[in-house]
């Protein structure tokens, strides 16, 4: 058991996202809404991909 940061419900899994350039864990809902948000930069698959992606143009 893993409590999500978001919301703080105990969850089964949680997957990490970027939010505002920090790894953040989240429940499948919050990661939904952050991305619905537009708060998560990179889906969790794409993380390392997209973070050499970033530094690579800056
Ligand atoms: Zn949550």
């Amino acid at each position: 058991m893993a409590t999500c940061k978001g919301c703080g419900e105990s969850v089964e899994e949680l997957f990490v996202v970027k939010v505002d350039g920090k790894s953040k864990k989240l429940c499948e809902d919050c990661v939904d809404r952050a991305r619905e948000e537009g708060e998560v930069a990179e889906a969790s698959e794409r993380a390392v991909q997209g973070m050499m992606d970033f530094k690579g143009r800056r």
